[in-house]
């Protein structure tokens, strides 16, 4: 038996370790865009943190200016509510003491909500901070690892494109015409196995028994009758 029959068989395994291999290489720019939007996202909830903390203090000086405003408007209407002149005055007084006081109090509230949940932003921000020290130098080293298997994977394709082309110098022309013919027809695939119970790995239809034997024991090419591939042991 010539030597036609394995090298067709070694000639489909190498081109679909070469298309896994050119697709592994393919998607490693998206691999390391992906890592480099998880490196960004770590940055950004951080700011983000940041910024709310920030925004949450500079909310907390302007309620203690105004709760000191309402306190000076206090004293002042204290002072002069001895100094009313009728009991409309004194009376009149009176009620803006107790609206400045319902102030004061709305805005002390206010400030005791607001510091609670500046202590609960100050330890998000420590969270953040914590997760960006623990995960930027994993990701940074995992983009480093993708982008060293890329020349590894160049290297490897190299090769395994070089056999791809051996095996094809060393096959006739009209053969591999035929190859590549069923392949482009056939996804990628022109050779199919034999399977237990005389069945095409391509189609997984039947084999006369007469062709599989034909298929193992000659030269002559044999092809699925269901699929067009060709058969081999
Ligand atoms: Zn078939």
């Amino acid at each position: 038996m010539s030597e036609l029959k394995p090298l067709l068989k070694e000639l489909q395994s190498t081109d679909l370790e070469l298309h896994a291999l050119t697709a592994e290489r393919d998607a490693i720019p998206q691999k390391i865009a992906a890592l480099e939007q998880e490196l960004n996202l770590l940055n950004r909830r951080l700011e983000e943190a940041k910024q709310t903390l920030t925004d949450s203090r500079t909310e907390l000086k302007l309620a203690e200016l105004n709760l000191t405003s309402q306190e000076e408007t206090l004293v002042k209407y204290n002072s002069q509510l001895f100094s009313a002149k009728t009991n409309e005055e004194y009376k009149a007084f009176l009620r803006e003491i107790e609206t400045t006081e319902r102030k004061k109090n709305e805005i002390e509230d206010g400030i005791i909500t607001l510091m609670e949940r500046i202590e609960q932003e100050e330890a998000e921000l420590a969270k953040r901070k914590a997760e960006k020290e623990r995960e930027e130098s994993k990701k940074k080293q995992e983009i480093q690892t993708v982008k060293a298997s890329q020349s590894h994977l160049e290297a490897t394709i190299e090769e395994v494109r070089e056999k791809y082309e051996r095996l094809r110098r060393e096959l006739p022309d009209n053969i591999l015409a035929i190859y590549d013919r069923i392949k482009k027809n056939k996804h990628g695939l022109a050779v199919a196995q034999i399977l237990d119970a005389n069945r095409c790995s391509g189609c997984l239809n039947p084999i006369p028994t007469q062709q599989a034997i034909e298929a193992a024991h000659s030269d002559k090419l044999v092809f699925c009758e269901y699929c067009g591939r060709i058969l081999l042991v």
